[in-house]
């Protein structure tokens, strides 16, 4: 048997990036014989074994061919006849489908090499169109490579436009494809991953939302970029300049989708957007059953970032509707995740990106002085139940009402 290191740790050396997981081929080895090797077996449907030490993946050579919709429609073909080139032609990306063995020597049948050098992502062959998750794993690459200077290849374009129109994109599964669109977002580009898409036809399909959003206008006082479709990959950027985590970036992409709902009579403006959105953003929240945590703030955020943009004019009423909105007694964390989308969202906008944003210290203020509030003194004059709740309500609009005075 022969083994042979593949995809990405090969791809990421040569690019002279850090290798984090090795994925491994074996050439000309059977099941049994992985076994008795003591490599332990993973999943039904692969010829994958796990290294007895390592724990690193460990695939056998096999070929692919595609026998109905979806990804249960592949049957596999694994035997030690399998060729290491066989094995490397069902891969996605050229870059992705060269292998190295334990001297650095390189199989690249597919001229991987050639395309890190003009940096360009390219499939490997036209049984690229039988997975249509690599639309969204080109899409992906794109994100991650685009500082290195990385496009996605005409003609790869064209299959995934193709791929986008045929339909096959519905049938993936939301798990298969919110582990791309997730992975995506947390590169340092995630705008481009929406680009991609978009340039392929795929966004459109995915989430008819966010595609929407390309074309509207805003009113260019506070949006200096005009088109709400920019200022969302805008606000996606600074989400991933400031490192912000999957929660805020979710909520990042969705937070406008109501503008996509205006009628055009009343454009530029988008009144009442916040709450008009809220059924496209849940919508798109169960299409990909997206986790909780990412769901919740993306609604959060979606109803309350004009309460962020206006916390310093919002009345002490209305700040303890949005602090209690939030719970922020108990969920504090969730809180600082609103102010900093809330804060990605002032500084996505043509030429504001260095702008201060003291809304986001006036409300941690206010959070503050709202949990300054005890319970216990309350409770000992006497207050329970519902009164108890209206007691420290007030108490609470008293505090906030001192913090606005004051601030
Ligand atoms: P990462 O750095 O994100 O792990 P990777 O290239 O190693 O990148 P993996 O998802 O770990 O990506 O897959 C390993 C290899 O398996 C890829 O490089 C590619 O050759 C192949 N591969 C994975 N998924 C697919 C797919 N859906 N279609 C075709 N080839 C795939
Ligand atoms: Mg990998």
């Amino acid at each position: 048997m022969r083994i042979y290191k593949v995809g990405g740790a090969v791809r990421d050396r040569l690019l002279g990036k850090p290798v984090t997981d090795i994925d491994w081929v074996v050439v000309g080895a059977t099941t049994e014989e992985m076994l008795a090797k003591g490599f332990r077996p993973v999943g039904a449907d692969f010829p994958v074994f796990l290294h007895p030490k390592s724990g690193e993946e460990y695939a056998l050579a096999r070929t692919e061919r595609k026998s109905g919709r979806g990804y249960g429609g592949f049957t596999f073909h694994a035997s030690p006849e399998v060729t290491l080139e066989e094995d490397l032609i069902r891969r996605d990306l050229t870059i992705n489908a060269m292998a190295e063995d334990d001297q650095q020597n390189l199989t690249d049948p597919y001229h991987g090499q050639r395309d890190l050098e003009a940096r360009l992502l390219r499939h490997v062959s036209p049984a690229f169109a039988e997975d249509p998750l690599r639309v969204l794993r080109v899409a992906r690459f794109a994100a991650r490579y685009a500082a290195l200077g990385f496009t996605v290849a005409p003609e790869t374009l064209e299959l995934m436009r193709q791929l986008s129109e045929s339909g096959e994109l519905e049938a993936l599964t939301p798990e298969r494809s919110w582990k791309e669109i997730s992975r995506a977002l947390m590169e340092d580009q995630p705008q481009v991953f929406i680009e991609v898409l978009r340039a392929c036809g795929a966004l459109k399909v995915l989430m008819p939302e966010v595609d929407a959003l390309f074309g509207v206008p805003q009113p260019p006082a506070h949006h200096p970029e005009i088109d709400t479709g920019a200022h969302t990959l805008s606000v996606l950027q600074q989400a991933a300049l400031h490192k912000q985590p999957l929660t805020v970036r979710w909520a990042c992409l969705l937070h406008d989708l109501g503008k996509g709902l205006t009628p055009k009579e009343e454009w530029p403006r988008h009144i009442a957007h916040e709450f008009k959105g809220l059924k496209l953003i849940k919508a798109v929240n169960e299409r990909f059953k997206v986790p909780r945590d990412c769901q919740e703030l993306a609604m959060l955020v979606g109803e309350y970032h004009t309460h962020g943009h206006r916390a310093l004019e919002l009345k002490p009423s209305t700040l303890l509707e949005l602090l209690q909105s939030f719970d922020v007694y108990r969920r504090p964390q969730r809180f600082e995740e609103f102010i900093a989308a809330c804060e990605m969202d002032a500084r996505g906008r043509e030429g504001l990106e260095q702008r201060s944003y003291p809304q986001a210290d006036y409300l941690r203020g206010a959070a503050t002085a709202a949990r300054s509030i005890a319970v216990q003194p309350l409770l000992e004059k006497g207050f329970k139940g519902p009164e108890l709740g209206e007691a420290i309500k007030r108490e609470r609009l008293k505090a906030l009402k001192a913090y606005k005075e004051n601030a």
